[in-house]
């Protein structure tokens, strides 16, 4: 990987072949269960004594081809695919978290992630929120209880950017875990183990698969963090496997129990989806620019992008990302009213609630995403009552810029 480029490592990588009758993609095992010859070989199976597939909740083929190139990507130990994102945070967190811990996360989080850590308080699982994860904030709020440190490397919607290195050893010298949710970064913009992280998480449904055709997520564990058994009660049971005990600890028990494996299908859509990731994120990073360029140009129109050069974070474009901005922008309209206006007078974007997609897609956060989230949540996570985001596709930038630069004077026009 290492020695080639992105793409031709992604292409050409050691996991990206090797298929049973020698495809070129990895056949769809679209089954339930698998028969056996006989008793004898299902029950080393269940043993664990001889390879081989069993019930796909369980493990399955295609899903197998799918964990391995993501793990081959991020340069992990291992990567358990989930049916959601959602499904794959909620794993790595219940893996190392019990009643009367507590976790560390990112203010400007994906809404679903936000209500996850509410839920979590009913099983006395608390959250303590810093305004963006990095050395500071984690020393300030470590406690005895502190399992596990949390954040998004570019958060969706708000664009904070994490300090992965900082809070990495911030945790670290606590003897905690980093997760860093890398769904808006993807692998071609950061690859945050490499960084100093533990686990990343993945919402497969956005970037990786690209074409908005199949929901799923990813777990990839880095296999370098020396756990204490004593602190990390729900590991113990895996000690023997050491610093893989996380891994073992969720495909062989915590995963496998709370059922929430990718489908089959799906985990073939993402594989193939994943082809042209460094190709989308190119063309995808470098129309957001010109569009946040283009909008920054605007009378009244506030645009929020990381490669602007006045934005609070742009310093880690280069530091941590690769050079890009990724794929999200977001910018105020002035009232809803008028977002609402632009929204509806854009003819190159699809409203709806998704980012990622080849498409570019817009949507009122405010209303939709963020309205069951108290305002100074969702202000925190940077949606105030007039913020229009854009994941911008692949299209034309041209004809992206001429139709926001339409939409938002007509906008004004009206009024
Ligand atoms: C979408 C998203 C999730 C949740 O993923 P699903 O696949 O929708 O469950 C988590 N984190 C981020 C940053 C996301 O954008």
């Amino acid at each position: 990987m290492e020695k080639s480029g992105f793409n031709t490592g992604l292409l050409h990588g050691k996991t990206s072949s090797g298929y049973s009758q020698r495809e070129i993609l990895p056949p769809v095992s679209q089954v339930t269960a698998y028969a056996y010859e006989n008793m004898e070989e299902l029950e080393k199976v269940f043993a664990h004594k001889s390879m081989g597939y069993a019930y796909t909740r369980i493990g399955n083929p295609t899903l197998a081809a799918f964990e391995q190139r993501i793990n081959e990507l991020e340069g992990g130990a291992g990567a358990i695919s989930c049916s959601s994102g959602m499904s794959a945070i909620s794993c790595a967190l219940l893996a190392l978290c019990e009643s009367g811990d507590e976790i560390i996360a990112g203010k400007g989080l994906y809404g679903g992630s936000i209500n996850l850590f509410h839920d979590l308080e009913k099983l006395g699982i608390h959250t303590v929120f810093a305004d963006v994860i990095n050395r500071e904030n984690v020393e300030k709020l470590l406690t005895g209880k502190t399992r596990a440190v949390f954040g998004e490397l570019i958060s969706n919607p708000s664009l904070t950017v994490m300090d992965v290195a900082g809070a990495a050893e911030a945790a670290h010298n606590a003897g905690i875990p980093l997760i860093v949710d890398s769904t808006t970064a993807t692998p071609y913009l950061a690859r945050p183990l490499s960084m100093g992280a533990d686990i990343v998480v993945h919402s497969t449904s956005k970037y990786i698969n690209g074409g908005g055709n199949a929901i799923g997520g990813m777990i990839v564990y880095g296999g370098r963090f020396n756990w204490d058994f004593e602190k990390y009660r729900t590991l113990t049971e895996f000690r023997k496997y050491g610093k893989m005990a996380f891994l073992l600890r969720l495909r062989t028990d915590l995963w496998e129990n709370l059922g929430g494996c990718m489908a089959p299908v799906n985990a073939f859509l993402s594989y193939i989806g994943l082809d042209t990731l460094g190709l989308r994120m190119e063309r995808i990073c470098s129309n957001a620019d010109k569009l946040a360029n283009a909008l920054a140009e605007l009378p009244g129109i506030k645009v929020n992008y990381l490669t602007l050069k006045d934005h609070p974070y742009h310093a880690y474009v280069e530091k941590e990302l690769n050079g890009y901005g990724g794929g999200i922008l977001n910018f105020r309209a002035g009232s809803k009213e008028k977002a609402f206006k632009i929204i509806n007078s854009l003819k190159y974007s699809l409203i709806a609630s998704n980012i990622g997609d080849i498409r570019t897609l817009v949507i009122h956060p405010a209303s939709t995403l963020y309205v069951h989230t108290g305002l100074e949540e969702m202000e925190a996570a940077g949606v105030y009552e007039d913020t229009i985001r854009v994941s911008v596709g692949i299209e034309d930038p041209e004809d992206l810029i001429k139709d926001f630069t339409e939409a938002i004077r007509n906008a004004e026009i009206e009024e």
